[in-house]
C-alpha cells in the first residue's frame, strides 16, 4: 500500500500544480498535467482508484497528512488504533471526520514555530505580511547565482530563522517541484515552494538578485523569489497570496521600492508598505 500511498501523493501534488496553472489561465500545461494525473491514476489498485475518483471529485486536497497524530484536512485528532495503522501503511485510512486519506507525516519537513510566536489570545494583533514572513526572512542580495543556489538560500533563511525544521530538505523538495512545472511567472518574478509542510502557518522568504538569475530552459533571468513552505490548510491561501504580491511586483514603484532595500530591516519595511492595502 506504501506504494499506491506514493502515486496518490504525486497525482494531489500534480493536481494542486495544475489549480496554480489554472488560476494563471495557463492552459497548455495544465493539459500536459491531466494527462500525466490520468497515466498514473491507471496504475492504482481498482479498489484505490475508486477511493481517490471519489474524493477528488469534491475536494482539491483528497490526502491528508497525519501530523503529531491530527489530520491536518481537518484538524481533528486521529484515534489511536488508526493512526497506528496510518503509521504501518498496510492498508488505506480515511479521517472519521473529513474523510481525507491519512498519511504518516513523520520525518517530512516541518513547520516549526508560527510565524508570529504570540499566544492565541495575541494572535489578532498579527496584521498584513507579518502573517506570512518576518524581517529575518528577507534577503536583499542573494549571493546565489542559479536557480539551485537561491533556492538553497532562501530554505536556509527559513531553517535559520526556525521556521522550517529541516532547511536541506525544503530545498530538495523545492526542486523537485520545479522539475515538475517551472514556477517563474512574468515580471521577473519567480514563486518556488513546498507543499505538506505541517505543524505551523504558511511561511515565505523573499530573495532579492538584482542581476537577474536565469531560472529555467527559456532563459529568463528573475529578480525577486519568493519561497514558500505551505501547510495543507493553507493550501488554497497560497495562490491568494501569491497574487496579492505579484500586484506588487507588477507596479514599477512597487519593484523600485523593493530594489532599493539595502539590508533585511529596509526590505521588510517596504514589502510591509508596499502590501499594507491588500494584505491584511
Ligand atoms: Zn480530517
Amino acid at each position: 500500500m506504501k506504494r499506491q500511498l506514493e502515486t496518490l501523493k504525486k497525482i494531489q501534488d500534480l493536481s494542486l500544480t495544475r489549480a496554480e496553472c489554472t488560476a494563471r489561465g495557463e492552459n497548455a500545461p495544465a493539459e500536459a498535467l491531466t494527462k500525466e494525473i490520468s497515466a498514473l491514476a491507471e496504475t492504482l489498485e481498482q479498489r484505490v482508484l475508486a477511493l481517490y475518483t471519489r474524493l477528488s471529485a469534491t475536494r482539491p486536497l483528497f490526502l491528508s497528512a497525519m501530523h503529531n497524530g491530527k489530520c491536518s484536512g481537518c484538524g481533528m485528532q486521529v484515534p489511536v488504533a488508526s493512526a497506528r495503522m496510518v503509521r504501518m501503511a498496510a492498508h488505506l485510512v480515511t479521517c472519521t471526520t473529513c474523510g481525507r486519506i491519512l498519511y504518516d507525516n513523520a520525518g517530512a519537513v516541518a513547520s516549526s514555530r508560527k510565524v508570529e510566536d504570540v499566544d492565541d489570545e495575541n494572535v489578532s494583533k498579527v496584521r498584513g505580511i507579518a502573517r506570512f514572513s518576518s524581517a529575518e526572512l528577507m534577503v536583499p542580495s542573494l549571493k546565489a547565482a542559479t536557480m539551485e543556489e537561491a533556492i538553497a538560500e532562501l530554505s536556509n533563511a527559513m531553517a535559520t530563522g526556525g521556521f522550517v525544521s529541516d532547511g536541506e530538505a525544503l530545498a530538495r523538495l523545492a526542486l523537485e517541484r520545479e522539475a515538475v512545472l517551472t514556477t517563474r511567472m512574468e515580471a521577473g518574478v519567480a514563486v518556488p515552494h513546498v507543499r505538506g509542510v505541517e505543524g505551523g502557518s504558511l511561511a515565505f522568504s523573499l530573495g532579492i538578485s538584482k542581476e537577474g538569475i536565469v531560472w529555467d530552459d527559456s532563459g529568463e533571468k528573475v529578480n525577486f523569489i519568493v519561497l514558500s513552505a505551505i501547510p495543507s490548510a493553507g493550501s488554497a491561501f497560497f495562490l491568494k497570496l501569491m497574487s496579492d504580491l505579484m500586484a506588487v511586483f507588477r507596479r514599477k514603484a512597487g519593484r523600485a521600492a523593493l530594489l532599493e532595500a539595502v539590508d533585511s530591516a529596509s526590505l521588510w519595511a517596504a514589502l510591509d508598505k508596499a502590501t499594507n492595502r491588500t494584505i491584511r
